[in-house]
């Protein structure tokens, strides 16, 4: 074994009881909750945005961001509601590159996994403070969940974890959204049967406890693209797709069946200017089924204040260094556009 252990990590109680989540923060998400809830029960009608940074580098510019967020939110509050993603933690395809500020709490410095956590507990605190949305985050790594549990309100497991299980039981013990993505390779039957393992309760062992969970019915599905066997794109957000899609999973009978829209990755081939189009593609395929107008019930949106991606060494404010994501404009416009339609 070659593992070197660099630094004991404190345990989420010893976090969390040096940097708590004051308690008008507390009230603040727990109606929000209800109100996302809402949507997957249907008791709402309203639409998800869960939108913002592929990955969450700079936790200026992410509040910055946000905060823009926060003043269309009021505007459109009648039929959208936003979700910002304040993604923490990158799946690397080949292993390599920036693995986000859990990791690295300053991208261009050496990992730091104590400060990491730190630091990304001290972003969502502030942009909650700052904005009053509570935001998405990806779960990478399951037992790091509890370091953030009191201030998300949406979590998202990637298109390269879902299918491992202990991705699916941690999530069955969760008591908000998670979207399960579809595999890189797109195979329907893998999203499903993710949603439905995590619909299920469990028992298993998580950081170093055995324990139960009830299940978790607001689990549903993130359509994100494929990639074929020969390294070509196949997007999954035609009418076509999202029909043969639905129909399978109204099959299985699984509980509050949703489907968000990932406009970004292999739907757009990550020509982040592709998102508005598509957004209105599928609204077009929501007017056009039934199914669909029941089932979609938002997107998710890869947008941040520049437009497009830079390297990590580059240091242009309020810029990807992940994934290309629409500009702010254009972000701003794609929301009131999407309010006038739901
Ligand atoms: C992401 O949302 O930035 C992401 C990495 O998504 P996926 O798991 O679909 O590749
Ligand atoms: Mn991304």
């Amino acid at each position: 074994m070659s593992f070197e252990y660099i630094r004991e990590i404190p345990k989420p109680k010893e976090i969390l009881g040096a940097m708590p989540l004051s308690q008008d923060l507390v009230e603040i998400k727990k109606k929000r909750d209800l109100d996302i809830k809402g949507v997957f029960t249907r008791e709402s009608g309203k639409f998800l945005l869960v939108i913002g940074p592929c990955s969450a580098h700079d936790e200026d510019a992410v509040c910055d961001y946000i905060s823009r967020l926060a003043k269309v939110q009021a505007e459109v509050k009648d039929t959208i509601i936003i979700i910002p993603r304040i993604y923490t933690n990158k799946p690397r395809t080949t292993g390599i590159g920036y693995k986000g500020m859990a990791h690295q709490p300053n991208p261009q410095e050496e990992p730091n996994i104590v400060e990491g956590l730190k630091a990304i507990r001290k972003m969502h605190i502030r942009a909650l403070k700052e904005s009053y949305l509570p935001a998405a985050d990806e779960m990478l790594y399951p037992g790091n969940y509890p370091y953030l549990e009191d201030v998300l309100s949406y979590v998202a497991v990637g298109a390269r974890s879902v299918e491992n299980q202990a991705h699916r039981l941690t999530c069955s013990g969760l008591d908000i959204p998670v979207g399960m993505k579809n595999p890189t390779s797109g195979d329907r039957e893998v999203t499903l049967n993710s949603i439905q393992a995590s619909q299920a309760p469990h028992t298993f062992s998580y950081n170093r406890w055995e324990v139960k969970t009830a299940g978790n019915p607001l689990t549903h599905a993130v359509l994100r693209g494929a990639v074929d066997p020969h390294g070509v794109t196949v997007p999954n957000y035609h009418y076509e797709d999202l029909i043969w899609f639905a129909e399978a999973y109204k099959k299985r009978c699984l509980a509050n069946p949703t489907i968000i829209v990932d406009t970004n990755h292999a739907n757009s081939d990550k020509k982040f200017a592709e998102q508005p189009r598509i957004a209105m593609e599928v609204m077009q395929s929501r007017r056009h089924s039934a199914l669909l107008k029941d089932m979609i019930r938002g997107f998710m949106i890869e947008s941040f204040i520049e437009e497009g991606a830079q390297k990590v060494t580059e240091n242009v404010y309020g810029k990807s260094i992940t994934d290309p994501c629409l500009g702010w404009k254009d972000s701003e416009k794609l929301i009131r556009d999407l309010a006038g339609m739901v």
